[in-house]
């Protein structure tokens, strides 16, 4: 996960809900990956290592427990760098040119200048820290499959090029249920419409209050639809099925009005926050924490990954 500023709840529903269920069936690796941040954000790096600090924050407030899973930063294992080094000498740049988040992400993000080595380089960055934990399985959503595709591609140009050193990571796909702003948006920290984990529980409640509701819904006796309302797309995330029925029923019939619906979404995320909110003071309240935790998971990450880097450099007789 980039360290691009604090985690909002749908971060939680689209991958940490799902990593923390897979710490307790996997051998799993879970990296703050600080150098992707530079490749978009080289000009305003000051902010980077504050992100990461908080990232890590959000992460095991959520759940990650670094007694069944590594965490770690990315920059503090430089076996990355070296096999993404590494592996730049056999990938063609039309491999690289044809991911398609290369252009989208150009014309997207048009105030930077993104023609750098290191923006087109970034899914090579990402298959170095992929393979070089030789990892079976990554957790991804549906956007990041050709990013995956190309590491297993990479992966087999160098065990043909060389010998067989990596097995070919397959993607596991997350599902990520559609989790709209509080202004029916996407949500995303660029359109200030996030509800994020560290928010108080004061703050969630002032958000749900001003969120969107179904704009034909003008009075309180008017029957809305729930299926186009942003509302009720949270509901449906976090509330049980007897919570959704109600809101949809009560609103279809006007036997509700929104602000009964959005007080019992405050109670269904409360019941979900709260507890993340309790481990994040307790977090707190243990300086040097997060920094213990990070440094354990970079030096057991480090061992494996320099493992590989070794059998790597003999596959390419470059040992010395
Ligand atoms: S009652 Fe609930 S679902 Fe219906 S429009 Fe209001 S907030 Fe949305």
């Amino acid at each position: 996960m980039r360290p691009t500023g604090p985690l909002h709840i749908g971060h939680l529903v689209g991958a940490l809900e799902n990593w923390i269920k897979l710490q307790d069936e996997l051998d799993c690796y879970y990296c703050i990956v600080d150098w992707h941040a530079l490749t978009t954000d080289y000009s305003d790096t000051q902010p980077i290592r504050g992100y990461v600090r908080q990232v890590a924050l959000d992460w095991l407030s959520a759940g990650l427990d670094p007694d069944k899973c590594r965490i770690f930063v990315q920059s503090d294992v430089k076996e990355h760098a070296e096999l993404h080094l590494l592996l730049s000498m056999i990938v063609p740049l039309p491999w690289l040119e044809r991911v398609p988040t290369y252009k989208e992400q150009q014309e997207e993000l048009r105030d930077r200048v993104l023609n750098t080595y290191g923006f087109l380089g970034y899914p090579l960055l990402q298959t170095a820290d992929i393979l070089v934990y030789k990892a079976g399985l990554v957790p991804v959503g549906e956007d990041q499959v050709p990013h995956i595709e190309l590491s297993r591609e990479i992966a087999r140009r160098f065990n043909f090029t060389y010998s067989s050193v990596f097995p070919e990571p397959q993607a596991m796909l997350t599902p990520a249920p559609r989790l709209p702003g509080t202004d029916g948006r996407k949500m995303s920290k660029s359109y200030d419409n996030a509800i994020y984990l560290n928010d108080p529980l004061k703050v969630v409640r002032k958000k749900l209050n001003g969120m969107l509701t179904d704009p034909q819904r003008t009075h309180r006796h008017i029957p809305g639809n729930p299926d186009v309302c942003p509302v009720f797309a949270t509901h449906d995330v976090f509330s049980d099925e007897a919570t959704q029925r109600w809101a949809a029923q009560g609103c279809r019939t006007a036997d509700i009005g929104c602000t009964d619906c959005k007080k019992s979404l405050m109670e269904s995320l409360s019941a979900r926050l709260a507890p993340i909110a309790e481990r994040r003071e307790a977090l707190e309240s243990e300086p040097g924490k997060v920094d213990e935790v990070l440094a354990q998971g970079a030096e057991v990450a480090r061992a494996t990954a320099a493992e590989t880097l070794r059998e790597v450099r003999e596959a390419m007789k470059i040992q010395r």
